[in-house]
């Protein structure tokens, strides 16, 4: 049987990163197993072709969550990248860390060296933070330029835009030049890891330049289906060549068997491996090899109504993505990879907070020249619109990922509870307040010529909850369901080395380990937690903690 020093489940954001780093000292042997196909599909690699990824079962795992009373009994799309770097292969491009607090505040739930000053110099280790014409990189106490990943600035600017801006500034909320420096609240332009008009996934970007060496084994359209254990020592991996239906294959671990299948798969084939609650495997005949309560709990992710408003006297991108003006942006992406086609869904980032008397920056709101049908992003509207939307940084509601059979090939139930805490509901009910202030500002009014949706008439809090229930969606960043604790939560999954409670050999690195959810898209974070458990894998030193001025 094949033997290798690590396998890893999952070429996603982590397991490009962990691959990379794994190999660099040209000796040790990784095995790399990714249940989609290689990333050669066109649409992976222009910045637009998000919308199309966004419901491509080709590369795309396309689950669906239960329905909940806060969603209105509507299953939501939680999409998946299958394919190559996984997620960051269909994602929205943005770069955003969170803040300081969230990290601070795993470490104050008893992980040790997870707080900021800890976790700040693998953000910096990951990324090559690249100054815009007229603008600075940043400052290099929090800015890193030597990682593999390009953080580019957006440089479209467009009327609407620049009103919105404005509008915001003069109500109050300041222009943020760098979002992931010292201080996260504002408003700004996103950034973005887009070099040149093309996504760098974390494929791109730490899977492909290691492909090259002799000691890294990247396995595609190969299924993980069990997590072979001998007593409690994980050995290796059993899998499909070719997916459902394929042949079943064996690999070893030397060393360590790593899951970075992300927030979904990792704790499925935990559970369909006999590594789970047992009471949930007793009910679907699987045998329990090692109970572990917390496996597929804690899920998290942002739920995000988004108001549109239909405008005037400027062109949005809706469009320029029909007829002529079409060709028009598609010759334009061909010449110089600019256009509409080099853009990411989200343009501009407002950080505020729900409560004016208190310091805590909780709401996220994003400002696109664009709308969707139904909101939903993936075809826009016919007339020309404006969507803002808003969420809650830091849910509270909990749900869970659940193996739905022993079969690994059948999706999991997928529930992540969206607003069933209170204060969840309360934070995202001021947050859709200030989105609709935002868009009324009179620089806005310039342009906008009304509310379509919820429209102007829903005043009330239960119209405005109404609203959210109708057609609030995922902003895609489910977390949390391995997570990472100390031995006195009983919920926890892995201990701050990652390594999974109770067994040998068997790690989760991913983002399923993140025990609360960071004030941010995820992408950043899951690269810094691989970025630093590759330290911790190869027993190296962690890098130097930061030091932060308060
Ligand atoms: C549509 C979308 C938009 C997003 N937008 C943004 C954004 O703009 N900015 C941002 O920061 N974050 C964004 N995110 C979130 C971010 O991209 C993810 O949180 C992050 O990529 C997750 O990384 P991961 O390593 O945990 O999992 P993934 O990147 O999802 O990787 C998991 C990999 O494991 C593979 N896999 C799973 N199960 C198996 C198995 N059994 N056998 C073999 N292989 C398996 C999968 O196919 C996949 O390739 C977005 C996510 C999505 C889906």
């Amino acid at each position: 049987m094949e033997t290798f020093d690590y396998v890893i489940v999952g070429a996603g954001s982590a397991g490009s990163v962990l691959a990379n780093r794994l190999s660099e000292d040209g000796t040790t042997t990784v095995c790399v197993l990714e249940a989609g196909p290689r990333d050669w599909h066109p649409f992976i690699h222009i910045p637009a072709g998000f919308m199309y990824t966004l419901v491509n079962p080709s590369v795309n795992w396309m689950y669906t969550s239960e329905p909940s009373e806060w969603t209105g009994g509507r299953r939501i799309a939680a999409p998946r990248g299958k394919t190559l770097g996984g997620s960051s292969s269909i994602n929205g491009h943005i770069y955003n860390r969170g803040q300081r607090l969230d990290f601070d505040g795993w470490a104050q739930r008893g992980n040790l060296g997870w707080g900021y000053a800890d976790v700040l110099p693998y953000f910096r280790k990951s990324e090559n933070r690249l100054a815009s014409a007229g603008s600075q990189a940043g400052d290099e106490t929090f800015r890193g330029n030597e990682g593999n990943l390009p953080i580019t600035d957006l440089e479209w600017r467009d009327p609407i835009c620049e009103a919105f801006i404005e509008g915001a500034v003069n109500m109050g909320i300041p222009l943020n030049r760098d979002y992931n420096g010292a201080k996260q609240q504002g408003v700004s332009y996103v950034q973005r890891i887009i070099q040149k008009g093309r996504r760098v996934s974390a494929a791109r970007g730490y899977l492909k330049p290691a492909m090259k060496r002799p000691n890294l084994t990247v396995r595609t359209n190969a299924h993980a289906t069990e997590i072979v254990l001998e007593g409690k020592r994980a050995v290796g991996i059993k899998y499909n060549k070719g997916g459902k239906g394929g042949a079943p294959t064996e690999v070893r671990a030397r060393r360590e068997v790593i899951l970075s299948g992300g927030a979904v798969n990792s704790p499925q084939l935990l559970q369909v491996s006999g590594i789970g609650p047992a009471k949930l495997l007793g009910e679907l005949g699987i045998p329990v090899k090692h109970a572990l309560t917390g496996v597929g709990e804690n899920l998290r992710d942002h739920y995000a109504p988004r108001f549109v408003a239909r405008v005037q006297g400027a062109t949005t991108i809706n469009e320029k993505s029909h007829g002529l003006p079409l060709v028009r942006e598609v010759l334009k992406y061909a010449w110089n990879r600019t256009g509409i086609l080099s853009l990411n869904p989200t343009l501009i980032y407002v950080f505020w907070k729900s409560d004016e008397r208190v310091d805590n920056y909780d709401l996220q709101l994003t400002f696109t020249p664009a709308s969707y049908k139904e909101g939903v992003q993936s075809t826009l509207d016919d007339f020309p619109g404006v969507t803002i939307a808003s969420w809650q940084q830091r849910p509270e509601s909990t749900g869970w990922v659940r193996a739905k059979s022993a079969d690994p090939f059948v999706a999991p139930l997928i529930q992540p509870n969206y607003l069933a805490a209170e204060t969840d509901r309360q934070v995202l009910l001021a947050g859709m307040k200030l989105a609709r202030r935002l868009i009324s500002t009179p620089e806005m009014k310039r342009y906008v010529v009304r509310e379509e949706f919820p429209g102007a008439e829903v005043t009330s809090d239960d119209g405005l909850m109404q609203a959210a229930k109708q057609r609030g969606t995922t902003t895609f960043h489910l977390m949390g369901s391995c997570r990472m604790g100390p031995a006195s939560d009983p919920t926890s999954v892995v201990d701050d080395q990652l390594r999974v409670r109770g067994l040998e050999g068997l790690r989760v690195i991913d983002a399923s380990i993140m025990p609360t959810m960071p004030s941010a898209n995820l992408n950043a974070s899951v690269l810094m937690i691989a970025e630093k458990a590759a330290d911790m894998l190869r027993g190296k030193a962690p890098l130097e903690a930061a030091i932060l001025k308060d």
